[in-house]
């Protein structure tokens, strides 16, 4: 009898464990479960160009409805997994089914975090994770007048630049004293605030808020002690959590997301997890976090089809993310737990430039920001495991071909 793998979790993960599990040659039964009626589908444009209009379902699919059929991937979607059972190997669907696995996927993703403050269920407040989030916030924005973004993240910034491209008066409340403050350092954290501000968004640091007020069930502001911010549509952006309750229940071990070794392997036999909803131990910041990137979903999710297939490929891939806000494009190569030197190459007032953070003499980490081929190059650098000289990096027609020869 030919060898089924189960997935749980119809995302960027799942789906890319599917794919390269067919393209490490697997032939046995794949079949993916996933909570969401749609096909797999790209999250990242649901703030960027979806919410304008830009993009349709269609085009955010990660495969045509074909390519299934064609790799024999047994969908099941809009019916989530209620419970998994390692010992027994299978797992109960909520609508009563049980299927059994030989090796089980978890790729459940992350779910945006509740802000339940008071006023929280008012009509006009949204959240931004799936399709349908999206869709929903889209017909709110057609008829708001004024938008309260609660969370300067990466989410609730994308947000607000598409809010305002959109001609909407636009605010954004974050309780830190920056910008994007869990992912970027000061310097960068102060250029998209001037930016937005130059872009007539609202600005409000160091604010949080305590309750969102409306009438006839309807928002109407957002309030942060004596601040009253006008809002007719209220989105809430401030982080995820890992969607974690399958493994808990069964017993796996989990700390800040399900956590798994290099190989993607959990604490159980044969149950392996990939994507936002993991936590590793990370060689590029010595220390175990959970990183929530269409990268990592895409690289660990290839880690554990090779590692079902039989090979070992230890997952170490160069952590990298981009956001875009406005005609911005950030682009995030390494990561920047700590530095002790900051070079900048290029001009910020240009719109075009890198910021290369060092430590020691080890590159840590490069945020480009309409420098593409910074990124790309410096990304390809950290992976080789080589660093720049200073002089090279400060220089912004420097050539860094050379350096990942
Ligand atoms: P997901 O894509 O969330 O997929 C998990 C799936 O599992 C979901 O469909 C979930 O509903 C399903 N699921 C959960 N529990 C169950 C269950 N019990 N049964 C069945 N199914 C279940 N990353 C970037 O790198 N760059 C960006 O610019 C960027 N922009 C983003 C913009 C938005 C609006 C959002 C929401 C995310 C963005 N991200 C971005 C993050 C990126 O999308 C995630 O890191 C990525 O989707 C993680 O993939 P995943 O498969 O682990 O989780």
């Amino acid at each position: 009898m030919s060898e089924r793998i189960v997935i749980i979790g119809a995302g960027h993960a799942g789906f890319n464990v599917t794919d390269a599990l067919r393209r490490e040659g697997f032939d046995g039964e794949i079949v993916l479960i996933g909570d969401e009626p749609h096909l797999p589908y790209q999250r990242p444009p649901l703030s960027k160009a979806f919410l304008t209009g830009d993009y349709d379902l269609e085009r955010l699919l990660l495969r045509p409805a074909g390519y299934y059929d064609d790799n024999r991937v047994t969908l099941r979607l809009g019916d989530p997994v209620a419970a998994i059972d390692p010992a027994s190997a299978n797992v109960t669907l909520a609508g009563g089914d049980i299927i059994s696995f030989d090796k089980l996927v978890l790729a459940t993703g992350s779910r945006m975090r509740q802000l339940n403050i008071a006023g929280h269920e008012l009509d006009g407040v949204c959240y931004l994770r799936t399709h349908d989030d999206a869709v929903t916030l889209m017909e709110g924005l057609e008829s708001a007048h004024s938008v309260a973004v609660i969370g300067g993240g990466f989410i609730g910034l994308e947000v607000a630049a598409t809010a305002r491209k959109l001609g909407r008066n636009v605010a954004v409340l974050e309780a830190a004293d920056r910008l994007m403050a869990r992912a970027l350092p000061p310097l960068l954290s102060g250029y998209f605030a001037d930016y937005h501000r130059g872009r007539g968004i609202a600005l409000h640091l160091s604010t949080q808020a305590d309750r969102i007020e409306g009438n006839r069930g309807k928002v109407g502001a957002v309030r942060s002690g004596e601040t009253e911010i006008e809002a007719d549509l209220v989105v809430i952006g401030i982080g995820v959590v890992p969607a974690t309750e399958l493994a808990e229940a069964a017993g796996l071990e989990c700390d800040n997301g399900i956590i798994v070794d290099a190989l993607a392997r959990t604490s159980a036999p044969n149950v392996w997890a990939v994507g936002d909803c993991t936590s590793h131990d990370n060689v590029w910041a010595a220390a175990r976090l959970r990183l929530e990137s269409v990268q990592h979903a895409t690289d660990q999710a290839r880690t554990a089809a090779a590692a079902m297939m039989g090979r070992s490929e230890p997952y170490r891939a160069v952590p990298w993310f981009w956001s875009d806000q406005y005609d911005l494009k950030l682009q995030i190569a390494g990561l920047t737990d700590s530095h002790d030197d900051e070079i900048i190459r290029g001009d910020p007032a240009s719109g075009q430039f890198s910021a290369f953070y060092y430590l020691g003499d080890d590159l840590k980490a490069v945020y480009s920001v309409n420098r593409p081929g910074d990124h790309m190059a410096t990304r390809r650098l950290l992976a080789l495991g080589r660093t720049l000289p200073r002089d090279v990096a400060a220089d912004p027609d420097a050539n860094l071909k050379p350096f990942i020869r």
